[in-house]
């Protein structure tokens, strides 16, 4: 039987301290990389990951979320671009040392947005990647715009797009708590995970979603929801989790761990 297929999206907050610019968290890369490499026995897997620290900061200081307004801008898509290269390396590197034929892939290369959503992808280097074994690893990137000149493309977004266009069998988002709360659990701790939410309970936990960081630009939390629903109206399983825990991996892909799970409505029990 040939292997079934995730998208695994690991959180700049996992893989970075988003508190300190430009500062890997080396131990959980290393430990996320030698899971993922376990679980290539059992999946196929197209890895995406977010900007964190090497990131957000450049991406916000030159306001390329708001697209193009002034040549000013111009070298922090540089800045930003030379930036992800270097934390993707890490994250291919320490792949590769872990025996998974990894291979970087930047969206501006492949992808355009239209209004600041992918509007175009050429998917047809990942399908054949995949079908040689090889394991795509793909990060949040500065992405050309046809209405703005150029955005900031989310980790959760390209997830969401690609999942859709190759029919993934599942998608995991992880991230640096244990999935979706009643509020933020880093400020409150009266907050609960919520275990499942639904396309028609999704109006009342928005109200609880927030941001992580005043200079986070792709909507923290709240842009990982919007996507995981996309999905699961299309009937694609989705699990929000803890992946700073980096065991969580193969538990997260088998549903097997504290998590959130969005679901389609007609699943609900
Ligand atoms: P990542 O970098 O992993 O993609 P983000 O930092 O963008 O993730 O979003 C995760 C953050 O969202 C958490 O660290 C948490 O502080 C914040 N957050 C805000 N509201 C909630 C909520 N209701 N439940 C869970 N996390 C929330």
């Amino acid at each position: 039987m040939s292997r079934r297929l995730a998208i695994i999206k690991i959180g700049g907050s996992v893989i970075t301290d988003k508190e300190r610019i430009f500062t890997p968290r080396i131990d959980v890369i290393n430990g996320i990389a030698r899971e993922l490499s376990n679980a290539l026995n059992n999946w196929r897997i197209v890895l995406i990951h977010g900007a964190g620290s090497f990131g957000h900061p450049l991406a916000y200081k030159y306001g390329l979320h708001l697209g193009f307004k002034d040549r000013n801008q111009i070298i922090g898509v540089a800045e930003t671009k030379l930036s992800m290269i270097r934390l993707s390396e890490i994250v291919v590197e320490s792949l590769v040392r872990h025996g998974v034929s990894a291979v970087p892939m930047y969206p501006m290369d492949f992808m355009v947005m239209t209004d600041f959503r992918i509007s175009r992808v050429f998917i047809e280097p990942i399908k054949m990647l995949l079908s040689l074994d090889i394991t795509p690893v793909i990060c949040g990137d500065t992405v050309l715009d046809v209405k703005h000149g150029f955005g900031i493309l989310s980790g959760d977004q390209i997830a969401s797009r690609i999942a859709s266009e190759i029919g993934a069998d599942r998608v995991v988002f992880g991230t640096d708590v244990d999935g979706v709360y009643t509020s933020d659990p880093k400020k409150s701790v009266n907050a609960k995970l919520i275990d499942t939410i639904t396309p028609s309970s999704f109006s009342e936990v928005i109200k609880f979603v927030g941001c992580s960081t005043s200079s986070d630009v792709t909507q923290g939390m709240l842009g990982k929801l919007r996507e995981a629903l996309i999905l699961a109206e299309k009937g694609i399983q989705v699990v929000i989790g803890n992946m700073l825990k980096y065991e969580n991996l193969r538990l997260l892909l088998d549903g097997n761990t504290k998590c959130t799970r969005i679901i389609p409505n007609e699943l609900q029990t």
